[in-house]
């Protein structure tokens, strides 16, 4: 009995112990900064999308179909009737997954042939697959330097490639956002070092995604040439759609080839599902099968997956109307936003940040906009710097002409509405509304978002309404007399 005893008490002590550390942690460090997340505003609720990934999308509780805005579904692939029946293929002849990683026993043919037609795609020597780009940056910079070596890091890059350089233990120097004197003078401190054998490599986004930029590649190579530097580039928001045939931001400069190495996603352009991949000369491609560690010590890529990434690149091989498609949307969208005074970051390109300023205008901002069945997400701190908070638009191949002047108009009226957006530039004229009924007009333009006052000028049959700054004149039955043009 008394031996039953000890052994009951001795093993819930320890289990006791543990839930009350636990509650400890939850209670004090967990919970507060919960809480000061919240207090900050930039709490981030996530929608759950009840359809397939697309340009129309239902999400729940909003009883509306939403055209949706905030996907890097560049090329409309998500669910693309061919690439579903392609990974539906090679589920069935290769099953649903490996149970292993790669060098153990997870390569099949088709990772093999995924791997070369990324390769011949970008016209490199070979390609490794990872599950995701994001372990495509995290094992690249620890495999390729050493502590002799620099890297050098254009501050902008995306999170994934930070995290890569903190695993490496070369020295790390960062210059100012495409800024090309910045980076030559870090190139130049990087010469300090006394070993001739150093390796430096530049690192930088092909496109930056919060802010649309495009990395000047031909100035960084001429500054790589110069200083016997190598040039990494992340490929997430160009490959597949950017340059006349998608091959990325090198074909976009006309300069195919130049780069050093490549780092992409199968996750966005490329079908949206998962994946990424790490292209370039093969000897850096066989060191890193043998050191990588995200691929070495995680599982291979699903078979579905591989055979949707195929048929993507297939498509964009066989149409070539596809990358200019999408960008073709973003011009209209960019020159239509910027006609009515919106200011849109970046250049030529399907990322279109909308800047706003304040994080919480921006999230308001959003809020009105899905009011209007339109799904755009507000980016605010920490996300992008402090006041500089934006909408950032995602335009798709899969908009039609009409999602997008929905959307543009959503955005004019939300502005008008909100009244701190510089809509200045707003070149507004309605014809239209000549020999109508003021009042109609009036409530429509309210509706509209603009902000209507009304001023009696006297004279007896012309009244002054001021429209932001817009007049209409009426005669004496209340009729448009005058069509208005900026006043
Ligand atoms: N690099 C950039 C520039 C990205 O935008 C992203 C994803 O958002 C990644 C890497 C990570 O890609 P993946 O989703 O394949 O991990």
């Amino acid at each position: 009995m008394s031996s039953l005893r000890f052994f009951l008490v001795s093993t819930q002590q320890p289990s006791i112990r543990r839930l009350s550390t636990l509650t400890q942690v939850v209670e004090k460090r967990l919970n507060p900064e919960l809480e000061s997340i919240r207090q900050a505003g930039t709490w981030k609720n996530e929608r759950v999308i009840s359809t397939s990934q697309s340009a129309h999308i239902k999400v729940e509780r909003s009883p509306n179909k939403l055209l949706n805005f905030c996907a890097n579904n560049y090329l409309g692939l998500a669910n693309n009737s061919e690439i579903i029946a392609a990974s539906k293929n090679a589920l069935d002849e290769y099953g649903s997954g490996l149970s292993s990683v790669r060098f153990i026993c997870g390569t099949q043919t088709i990772h093999k042939q995924l791997e070369q037609r990324i390769a011949k795609f970008h016209q490199r020597e070979d390609a490794i697959l990872y599950i995701s780009c994001f372990d495509a940056n995290a094992g690249i910079f620890e495999t390729l330097l050493k502590e002799q070596d620099y890297i050098i890091s254009d501050e902008l890059n995306h999170a994934s490639i930070i995290d890569g350089i903190r695993l490496c233990k070369a020295k790390r120097l960062r210059y100012k956002h495409k800024d090309m004197s910045d980076l030559e003078a870090k190139l130049q401190e990087s010469l300090k070092g006394k070993d001739e054998n150093a390796i430096r490599l530049i690192a930088t986004d092909g496109v930056f995604s919060m802010d649309g930029t495009i990395a000047p590649l031909p100035d960084i190579k001429r500054l790589a040439d110069k200083y016997k530097a190598l040039v990494f580039v992340d490929e997430c928001h160009a490959t597949g759609f950017f340059g006349p045939t998608g091959r990325g931001t090198e074909e976009h400069f006309g300069m195919t080839g130049q780069i050093d190495i490549i780092n992409s996603t199968l996750g966005k352009a490329l079908g949206g599902a998962a994946g990424g991949y790490t292209t370039g000369p093969k000897a850096l491609i066989d060191l890193l099968r043998q050191r990588s560690r995200p691929y070495l010590f995680s599982n291979t890529l699903p078979p579905a997956i591989v055979g949707s990434a195929m048929k993507a690149i297939d498509l964009i091989e066989s149409d070539t109307s596809l990358p200019g498609r999408v960008l073709e949307n973003a011009k209209y969208f960019r020159e239509e936003m910027q006609a009515l005074g919106f200011k849109i970051l970046g250049d030529a390109h399907p990322i279109c940040p909308v800047m706003l300023g304040d994080a919480r205008l921006a999230s308001q901002f959003a809020d009105e906009m899905l009011k209007r069945d339109i799904y755009v997400i507000g980016f605010s701190f920490p996300v992008v710097p402090k006041d500089r908070a934006r909408i950032r638009v995602q335009v798709s191949a899969a908009h039609s002409k009409a999602d997008l002047k929905r959307c543009i108009d959503a955005f004019a009226q939300v502005g008008r509405q909100l009244k701190n957006i510089n809509m200045s530039n707003e070149r507004k004229t309605w014809p239209e509304f000549v020999g109508k009924d003021a009042n109609e007009v009036e409530s429509q333009l309210k509706a509209e978002g603009f902000n209507v006052e009304i001023k009696e000028d006297g004279s007896p049959c012309t009244r002054d309404y001021r429209l932001d700054r817009v007049r209409l004149f009426v005669d004496d039955n209340n009729k448009i007399v005058r069509a208005p043009t900026n006043g």
